[in-house]
């Protein structure tokens, strides 16, 4: 699926997206950061479920700022939900529209904003993708696959409140360092490959410095930022993942680019027996055979393998659900990736086929079940 908002034809330069302003912290939604741009403003939050008692909490404080109202979102971004918002938006008068809860909710607020022309702001509850700090947004038709991406452009405001993101299940904290390990890699084979990032132009330094950086905090505080957020507690080694996954994970696969192992996510989304796993954990199992794909050092391969044990992410086919799979399976759920010229699996520079990418998928498989065995004897 391509990205809507690159024209044919116009040349291309370096680019690089960010949001207007990204706030993080304990408690800080409790004055929306003490934005003085919200003062006396009218702010209409689309949220799901789970995000109507942040509201109930925290009306009477919002009340004080800014007129806050609500609607519950459907649970499913789809065309029909955006024309639906659109619709119950007509008759009113709204400054901000504002996504509270996760990547679905976020990316039907953006659509909207974006035909709207009003100005949004994303606040997220958990931190399970990378979806806060774009300009991208996932459309889904009614089964519930892929319709389109849509761009329209990054949000004016990012607040997380790590308490919140503290108190999530842990899970989406672990997916989202699944989406945010790819980071690095796929920015990297983007540039290697001279290939477009995902906000159409060319890879920039501070993309890839970010990237890097993506990586680093989660090799260094993954593990403790997990424990963290089982205890439901704040801690630095929190706060520095929540941004990992958050922040700089968003900027670094926008304006650095998505490579093989979103690819093979995609590849994995057309097995049904991987439909239980979040986005960051199918990512995870990308990551791995990107890196026999593009053959990294054994040392490299040694050192993510080991963060994914640690934190509990995926490092077999049967982690993902997949216990039983014939080659000819796997080779057409890969081919129908392949097919898309559009697809992110083909950002590297190397010639890959069904067959080589089936090789890759088994030996990321092989090697995490050698390394189970040895684990535990
Ligand atoms: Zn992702």
């Amino acid at each position: 699926m391509a990205l809507s908002g690159v024209r044919k034809g116009v040349k291309m330069y370096r680019k690089a997206i960010f949001p207007g302003c990204y706030y993080q912290g304990e408690g800080l939604i409790k004055d929306f950061a003490g934005i003085d741009e919200l003062k006396d403003k009218r702010v209409f939050l689309l949220t799901t479920r789970s995000g109507l008692g942040i509201i109930e909490e925290n009306a009477d404080d919002w009340q004080k700022i800014c007129h806050v109202e609500h609607a519950l979102f459907c649970g499913e971004c789809t065309f029909a939900e955006i024309d639906r918002i659109c619709d119950l938006l007509k008759d009113r008068a709204v400054d901000y529209i504002g996504a509270l809860g996760g990547g679905k909710v976020m990316d039907a607020a953006r659509t909207v904003a974006g035909r709207l022309g009003l100005k949004f702001m994303i606040i997220p509850t958990i931190a399970a993708t990378d979806a806060p700090c774009v300009s991208a947004s996932v459309i889904y038709n009614d089964q519930g696959a892929v319709a389109d991406y849509l761009v329209t452009r990054s949000p004016e405001y990012v607040l997380v409140d790590t308490g919140i993101i503290a108190k999530a299940p842990v899970r989406y904290l672990v997916s989202g360092m699944g989406d945010a390990l790819a980071t690095r890699f796929e920015a990297e084979e983007c540039c290697r490959a001279n290939r477009m990032n995902v906000c159409g132009g060319y890879n920039t330094n501070v993309a890839l410095a970010i990237a890097g950086l993506c990586y680093d905090i989660l090799m260094e505080h993954g593990v403790n930022a997990k424990t963290a957020c089982e205890n439901k507690i704040v801690t630095p080694a929190l706060e520095h993942v929540i941004e990992a996954n958050t922040l700089l994970s968003g900027i670094g696969f926008e304006s650095g680019g998505l490579s093989i192992a979103h690819g093979i996510h995609d590849c994995l989304t057309n097995l049904r027996q991987t439909h239980a796993c979040y986005h960051g954990e199918k990512v995870a199992f990308g990551v791995l055979t990107h890196l026999i794909l593009t053959d990294k050092p054994g040392t490299l391969l040694d050192e993510v393998y080991s963060f994914c044990e640690s934190v509990g992410l995926p490092v077999t086919l049967a982690d993902i659900g997949i216990t039983e799979v014939e080659d000819r399976e796997l080779a057409e759920a890969i081919v129908s990736v392949l097919s898309n010229k559009a697809s992110y699996i083909h950002n590297h520079c190397l010639h890959l086929t069904p067959g080589l990418i089936v090789n890759a998928m088994k030996m990321a498989d092989a090697i995490g079940r050698r390394r189970k065995h040895a684990q535990t004897g």
